[in-house]
């Protein structure tokens, strides 16, 4: 990959060169060049923005921080052709065509602020995976899962265990699925060595658990004390310690910056890896400003793979 730094006043880019953005597009494969012709003349006019060194519509990645997940965690950038030949890559089919989400616990401080930003996710979806018909299973509490929990040591929060609810996704999947999202906003970890993880999945099995806890503005000054004392006494399996427990405020911020991870991680479930191409929703990103610059939609090199 060819790559050109380029340092405006404050912030850097990465600018790639109109000859590898075409190529990351389109490729050099005979058939996939055949391909790429056949698309209808407005199809085309969108995807060959991508290279457009004046476009309007899609422009470099900007970086705002050496912190910045295109700088700390280096990937081999995943092109169409690569993307085209991977074996493993997951594509609805008329038999499972179906996204379903699975909430867990209240995602709301009411039964029907949950039960509207549910709804909100549903249209989300439906209208970015145009042509997928996404449903919701029936949201469960989190004594359903029958899954670990813990007291971090660091926020002093409550944990689940995080690849305990992917066995518990993959029970519930039904037949026709093509994937089952999860979505809670109790905080998760991945294992008893690890601080904690925003989200989880298991791509051969199309499951994937994603927690909102940490976009809540309050999530790390907020005090559980009594709570907290009461599960220290109690065993780790009475999940009445939930009951009331912390929900982020649903606010315009929080439904925008979950929408953006609900189709990011439902994009990783298609076989997309993270965009080091050009802006894009499909960005990696380290913290929660740096997803906040992710723009809401897909780059041409990324929706040409769905
Ligand atoms: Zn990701
Ligand atoms: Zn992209």
């Amino acid at each position: 990959m060819r790559c050109e730094w380029k340092k405006p006043v404050t912030m850097q880019t990465v600018r790639h060169s109109e000859h590898t953005l075409k190529t990351a597009l389109i490729s050099k494969n005979p058939a996939l060049v055949s391909q790429y012709e056949k698309l209808d003349a407005g199809e085309k006019r969108l995807m060959d923005e991508a290279f457009r060194p004046d476009s309007n519509l899609f422009g470099p990645i900007t970086l705002h921080s050496q912190s910045d997940w295109i700088t700390s965690h280096p990937e081999a950038p995943q092109d169409f052709a690569e993307f085209f030949n991977d074996p493993y890559r997951k594509t609805p089919s008329p038999q499972k065509h179906s996204i379903y989400i699975q909430c867990i616990g209240s995602l709301g401080n009411t039964g029907s602020i949950s039960e509207e930003y549910v709804k909100w996710f549903k249209g989300y979806c439906e209208a970015f995976f145009y042509g997928l018909t996404v449903k919701l299973l029936e949201p469960v509490p989190v004594s359903a899962t029958r899954c670990s929990f813990r007291i971090n040591d660091n926020t002093q929060n409550l944990q689940i265990h995080a690849r305990q609810i992917l066995k518990f996704l993959k029970k519930k999947k039904p037949e026709h699925a093509f994937c089952v999202v999860g979505i809670i906003t109790i905080d998760l970890y991945p294992r008893d060595s690890r601080n904690f993880v925003s989200g989880q999945a298991s791509l051969t099995d199309g499951v994937r658990i994603f927690s909102f806890a940490r976009y809540g503005s309050d999530f790390y000054i907020s005090h559980y004390e009594d709570k907290l004392k009461k599960l220290q006494k109690k065993s780790s399996r009475d999940y009445s310690v939930f009951d009331n427990y912390y929900v982020p405020e649903v606010t315009s911020v929080l439904l925008l910056q979950s929408c953006k991870t609900l189709t990011l991680e439902i994009g990783h479930i298609f076989g997309l890896q993270h965009c080091p191409w050009l802006a894009c929703l499909m960005q990696g990103s380290n913290h929660l400003e740096e997803a906040d610059q992710r723009p809401l939609d897909l780059c041409p090199i990324c929706l040409c793979k769905l």
